[in-house]
């Protein structure tokens, strides 16, 4: 399959490249040439392959022969070593659980796919690759195990002092190997300038072969399309044909997936986008204006967002035809207070907790069946992350009852390893050249 730039329909660049690349130098995002339908058989029996079996197909679908098929499927199979199971909440809403792997967030099947693609195209001989990547929280946990032990790769992450939670920080900073940590004194923002700065700079450049693993990257989206499959799977299991996502998003890579999904030949009814205040894309699907805002801090930081970076791909997959992308997807917002009513709403009447992304994603499926409500089509919501990654936007009585899984607490008892450093690009680029 070959790759597009959304701003220059006319390029072409080979899977391979458009990975290593990340983003096409014109600034635009990547895009399949075509996007293949899935043969009606496999769509029709979904329900009898198992998650692993139908990230190959779909992967093999949208990759057409980049990679042969032993070689594919021994990729996805390592990286998608774990569940994500769709949970029924009562009739017509279910929750579907994305935060089974490794760093108990959603984006564990972005990096872990894109570590092993980057890793495979890597030819015998080559130079290391220097992934370097800014975090807030969730990208960095999920880059760092996903490339931990990865032959001929070196992930370096920075984060901001101070501003992550403790569970995030130790995921970052206790992985030893291929994986370093460090602390910038300063916010996400200066982070993310150091390495913006450092994929310009000669020197660096020279000395190193450096990539980044944001979320813009083709190799995060694709393996994000797998899920999607694998939650109607599960429903098709139960008797169920029709279903709608409800999607919490920040940059839309995520519901972009979905769409993705769709287009692949995914029977979806509907798909709602919900935000919270940064609610660019909401206001867009309502007034029709696309207007891009400085982001607001949340209690759902993960979607604090104010130019979702991903939305140009959606707009691109629609660029035919704009009004099916507003019948398709309807927006929603909310502010952390309604965030921390819907919690404890599902908290009561579910015994079931949600972190708060995923607590904008059910109240939006909620408020959606209120108006839309068809005895026939099952809502899903995706859960983003485990509530334990949150703990101070819990109230106690919440709280309390947040199980930490073995893994976070074996993380506590490992030293921290990470070098702090100011947010001056200098005092970044001798680190570099000093720790080669
Ligand atoms: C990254 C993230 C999101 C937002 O996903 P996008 O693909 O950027 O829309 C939502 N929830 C959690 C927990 C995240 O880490």
């Amino acid at each position: 399959m070959q790759y597009y730039s959304t701003n220059n329909p006319s390029t072409r660049v080979s899977f391979k490249e458009a990975v290593f690349n990340s983003m096409p130098q014109d600034k635009g995002l990547y895009m399949p040439v075509s996007i293949p339908r899935l043969d009606d058989k496999f769509l029709n029996n979904i329900d009898q392959y198992t998650l692993p079996e139908i990230a190959f197909h779909v992967a093999k679908n949208i990759l057409g022969n980049d990679i042969p098929d032993a070689d594919l499927k021994a990729i996805v199979y390592d990286a998608i070593s774990f569940l994500a199971p769709v949970v029924k909440l009562e009739d017509n809403v279910f929750v579907l659980e994305l935060w089974h792997g490794p760093s108990l967030a959603f984006k564990d099947f972005g990096a872990r796919f894109m570590s092993r693609i980057m890793s495979y195209f890597l030819e015998k001989g080559e130079k290391q690759l220097d992934v370097l990547v800014a975090t807030s929280g969730d990208t960095g946990g999920a880059v760092a195990l996903g490339f931990l032990g990865v032959p001929n790769t070196r992930v370096t992450i920075l984060y901001p002092k101070g501003k992550v939670s403790d569970i995030q920080e130790q995921q970052l900073t206790t992985n030893g190997q291929n994986i370093r940590a460090l602390e910038i004194d300063g916010t996400f923002d200066d982070c993310q300038a150091l390495v913006k700065q450092a994929f310009t700079d000669a020197e660096l450049n020279e000395k190193f072969r450096l990539t980044s693993a944001n979320s813009i990257n083709i190799a995060r989206l694709i393996p994000q399309t797998f899920y999607y499959f694998n939650a109607y799977a599960q429903l098709l299991k139960q008797g169920i044909s029709k279903v709608i996502f409800s999607v919490p998003s920040g940059n839309f890579g995520n519901i972009g997936a979905g769409l993705l999904a769709w287009k692949m030949g995914l029977p979806v009814e509907h798909f709602i986008a919900a935000t919270n205040v940064n609610d660019t894309v909401p206001e867009f699907l309502k007034t029709g204006v696309y207007q891009p805002k400085p982001s607001v801090a949340t209690l759902s930081n993960a979607m604090d967002v104010g130019n979702p970076s991903n939305w140009v791909r959606i707009a691109d997959l629609f660029k035919a035809d704009a009004n099916a992308l507003t019948t398709l997807i309807t927006g929603y917002s909310y502010n952390d207070e309604q965030t921390l009513e819907a919690i404890k709403f599902i908290n009561d009447n579910y015994n079931y907790i949600a972190c708060p992304h995923t607590a904008i994603a059910w109240q939006a499926l909620r408020d959606w069946q209120q108006d839309n409500y068809k005895a026939d089509v099952a809502g899903v919501f995706l859960s983003t992350a485990h509530p334990c990654k949150f703990p101070d936007v819990y109230p106690e009585s919440i709280a309390a009852k947040v199980e930490v899984p073995e893994q976070v607490k074996e993380l506590a008892k490992k030293e921290k390893q990470s070098a702090a450093l100011g947010k001056d690009f200098e005092g970044f680029k001798e680190f570099l050249l000093g720790n080669e």
